[in-house]
């Protein structure tokens, strides 16, 4: 090296007077720092540019052997013959702490906004659970009487009948409370390979929880089956389960017959698209305007959170989210997402 700026000093806690005449290394995490002079000779013989003018995210090692993230930008020059390079740096640290800050927030959010959806769902919730919970305790009352005066090969046949149907109901209580509990669960943002078709059913099921006789219907193109996306499952069912609750609140504002679609398919070679479709009142003009934005609601009893939530949750995923009405009746919402987005992120 043979000049180190005030500016450089303060950044690295390295004196110019003990740095100058040292390796550049001195300044680099290994292994870049065994391999620079490797690097430079490959640039001076070949005069390919690996970093000279083009810049980029590196990380940078202070005298106290601290690693921190800066931004290097490389510029070279000839003086008297001799080949010159200099270094631009800046400070990424603070950059990147606030950058974890803001998406510590939003996975809060996120989390915030599930908790307050499955508060909602949770009194339907002690509704539904009640059926299959009162036909266990029929089933079984029943059974314990037909055991105690049993006299024929028949009875003994409708015993296990409904001890089966008292089985299969405690399992169908079982399983709503589990796929509540996996879903409200905390969780990190976890990006996998996931079944899309699996994860809309899922959420879609949830989603109907104390709907009542409305039918949700979920249509997949057969013809061209959803490869499976790198997403985070979970948050991608917090977005259909917005939009599947909000086609339902929709649907129940008019009188007549209720009909909601979910349609999964292919979006050109690399992405997916997945719409719901429902034949309520559509939307409103004063909302349409601010759609995606937060506390913009039209119900007495709305936060105007979800619709902000799911294009957060979206567009982490490089994807798009968007409503519109339909050209009869109802309204349109549909979010797209690359299969691949987060791929190399898995595989790092
Ligand atoms: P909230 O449901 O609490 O109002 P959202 O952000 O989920 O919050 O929705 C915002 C608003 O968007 C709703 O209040 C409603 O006016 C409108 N909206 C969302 N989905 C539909 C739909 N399927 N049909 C008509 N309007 C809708």
């Amino acid at each position: 090296m043979l000049a180190f700026s005030p500016a450089a000093q303060r950044m690295f806690g390295f004196k110019a007077r003990d740095i100058i005449g040292e390796n550049i290394s001195l300044l680099m995490p290994s292994p870049h720092a065994k391999n620079h002079d490797g690097y430079l000779d490959k640039y001076l013989t070949t005069g390919k540019k690996n970093i000279i003018g083009i810049g980029r995210e590196v990380t940078a090692r202070k005298k106290n052997g601290t690693l921190f993230p800066v931004e290097l930008s490389v510029g070279t020059l000839t003086r008297r013959g001799e080949r010159l390079f200099t270094g631009f740096l800046r400070d990424l640290t603070t950059h990147r702490i606030s950058e974890n800050q803001i998406a510590d927030l939003q996975n809060e959010l996120i989390q915030l906004a599930r908790h307050s959806a499955m508060g909602e769902l949770a009194t339907t919730l002690a509704h539904e659970l009640n059926q299959p919970l009162t036909a266990i305790a029929n089933y079984t009352l029943a059974t314990r009487k037909l055991v105690a005066d049993m006299q024929s090969d028949e009875q003994a046949k409708t015993a296990l009948d409904f001890l089966d149907k008292s089985a299969g109901q405690a399992q169908r209580a079982g399983e709503i409370i589990r796929s509540i509990r996996t879903f409200v669960k905390h969780h990190e943002n976890k990006f996998r390979w996931e079944n899309l078709e699996d994860a809309v059913c899922e959420a879609v099921k949830i989603a109907s929880i104390g709907t009542g006789n409305c039918p949700i219907d979920v249509q997949i193109n057969k013809q061209a089956p959803v490869p499976d996306i790198c997403m985070d499952r979970i948050q991608i069912q917090q977005v259909v389960i917005n939009l599947v609750r909000n086609a339902v609140d929709a649907v129940r504002t008019q009188e007549g017959a209720h009909a909601i679609n979910i349609k999964i398919s292919r979006h050109g070679t690399r992405s997916v698209i997945v719409r719901v479709l429902d034949n309520g009142p559509g939307i409103t003009l004063e909302v349409e305007k601010r759609l995606f934005e937060p506390f913009n609601t039209s119900k007495p009893d709305g936060v105007g959170v979800g619709l902000a939530i799911s294009k957060t949750i979206i567009t982490s995923h490089n994807g798009d989210i968007r409503g519109r009405n339909r050209k009869k009746r109802g309204a349109e919402f549909y979010f797209i997402l690359p299969i691949d987005s987060k791929a190399e992120e898995i595989s790092s």
